[in-house]
């Protein structure tokens, strides 16, 4: 009921400032009830449809993608207008094939015109404004259904019960959260909600984990949780420091970022378990994990339509061969994404049943997001997804795009493309979180060029490190 009339984002704020206690006699509610009527509609949905045939899929994928054109060209003023204006109607568009047909849209095409985006009618649930760090350093505001919270969740949990995964199991949190506030204090949390200990990914060093460590052989996790640059820096200072993980490990959720392969074996060696990775955006327009027997992403079908497409925006069905992940969410009425370009680039898998059983499409790879470091003046490093994406400033929704440099352990500097609106309280606030996610071990400085640095080939990095891990101090590499 309460979910209803409250978006989700707020009930979670609540939450999140509640005594322990509190929370706690949340957590005793069974995790489905708790998540709601709609989180246990798509558990069901999920698991009807998990090893369906490639013809009730593309049966139910075309149901769902004919219902969204059909909302989109009745009560969203962009897609009406395109549609139109190519002379389609919205019996042109049934399947994923005819997709092809529309246009190709960009982030920052829809900051621009947001308001035409947004459905202007035939909505069933309340909707809120939802914004996003954006890892392709061009962030945004979009308009999102209340129910995309408890489906995104039923999907999650759905692709990690593939290595084993429940709610009841405990977890070793390592994403962008601050915990604790000053030098000394408990860089960890206990969040009964998830069963999980949090633990700071902002300060990741060896006097950090050696504090830490009584706690974990107490709470004994049977998964760690994070961004992969996160878990990489702590595996490798427990391995530096011939540390032993206190306990066995049934598995490594890593999201965020793409797993690269020195973290995957990593992971093998220094928890002996099965590193496990999946796809998506903040924005929640398309989900891919991993499956039981590989490791190729699996796209939901229901959850939303994958495509990858080459530089000239043609749709590519080689497979090996890379281009842009392009998707269409089938969840989200208030602001349909229709081919929105993800900025992510992924290899083109083959369209054969997996041999798990399953006939999802499969992005073989997801390549080319971001996963840096930044250095504080210690030379300690800082996941770049943990002081930037983790961060959701409200500044995001001002500017066109983002990108770090940094040539000196402790300076960054913050190269911004400005958007009309964006103000000097904006800097403030980017400086401020920034510099207080790390103790000020940081000086940001902020710079207004007209466009980001790019590399040779013409991709714009989110982060220019100029700083060599050689010249640093040996703790802290
Ligand atoms: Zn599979």
């Amino acid at each position: 009921m309460l979910r209803r009339l409250i978006p989700f984002s707020r009930l979670k704020a609540w939450y999140e400032g509640s005594p322990t206690w509190l929370k706690a006699a949340y957590a005793a509610v069974p995790f489905s009830l708790r998540m709601g009527r709609v989180y246990r509609h798509t558990q069901r949905l999920i698991e009807k449809t998990d090893f369906a045939s490639r013809e009730e899929l593309d049966h139910m994928q075309a149901e769902s993608l004919g219902r969204l054109i059909e909302h989109a060209y009745r009560h969203v003023p962009h897609y009406r207008q395109v549609m139109r204006q190519r002379g389609l109607g919205p019996n042109d568009i049934r399947c994923p094939a005819d997709l092809a047909k529309m246009p190709l849209v960009s982030k920052s095409r829809m900051q621009l015109h947001i308001e035409q985006f947004a459905a202007t009618g035939g909505l069933r649930e309340r909707v809120f404004w939802d914004n996003t760090g954006g890892s392709s350093g061009t962030p945004f505001r979009f308009l999102a259904l209340n129910s995309t919270y408890p489906v995104e969740m039923a999907y999650i949990l759905a692709q990690w019960k593939r290595v084993g995964y429940s709610p009841r199991e405990r977890r070793l949190t390592l994403r962008g959260r601050v915990v604790g506030a000053g030098h000394g204090e408990a860089r960890w949390q206990y969040n009964p909600i998830y069963n999980e200990l949090r633990a700071s990914s902002y300060h990741i060093d060896a006097d950090a984990i050696a504090r830490l460590m009584p706690e974990l052989k107490r709470f004994r996790p049977t998964f760690v949780y994070g961004y992969p640059s996160a878990v990489a820096l702590f595996l490798r200072i427990l391995d530096e420091n011939h540390v032993e993980f206190p306990c066995r490990v049934k598995g490594v959720l890593c999201g965020s970022e793409p797993l690269f392969d020195y973290q995957r074996e990593l992971i093998r060696r220094v928890l002996g378990c099965r590193a496990y990775s999946w796809y998506g955006q903040s924005e929640r327009v398309l989900l891919a994990g991993e499956c039981e027997r590989t490791t190729a992403y699996h796209s939901f079908p229901l959850y939303g339509i994958a495509e990858l497409v080459d530089d000239a925006g043609d749709p590519i069905t080689t497979p090996g061969m890379e281009g842009e992940i392009v998707a269409t969410s089938l969840h989200n009425l208030a602001m349909p994404f229709i081919r929105y370009r993800t900025g992510d680039r992924g290899v083109f898998d083959t369209n054969d049943t997996c041999i798990c059983g399953r006939n999802h499409q499969r992005i073989k790879k997801v390549v080319g997001r971001t996963q840096d470091y930044v250095y504080t003046r210690a030379g300690r490093a800082v996941p770049v997804t943990a002081i930037v994406f983790g961060q959701h400033f409200r500044a995001f929704a001002r500017m066109f795009a983002m990108q770090l440099a940094q040539d000196t352990p402790g300076e960054v500097t913050v190269r911004i493309v400005r958007g009309p609106e964006f103000t000097d309280a904006d800097e403030k606030e980017i400086r401020d979180t920034m510099e207080n996610a790390v103790d000020r071990e940081i000086h940001v400085r902020v710079e207004y060029p007209k466009e980001l640095s790019r590399t040779d080939s013409g991709k714009t990095p989110f982060v220019i490190q100029a700083i060599a891990k050689e010249s640093l101090p040996p703790r802290s590499q």
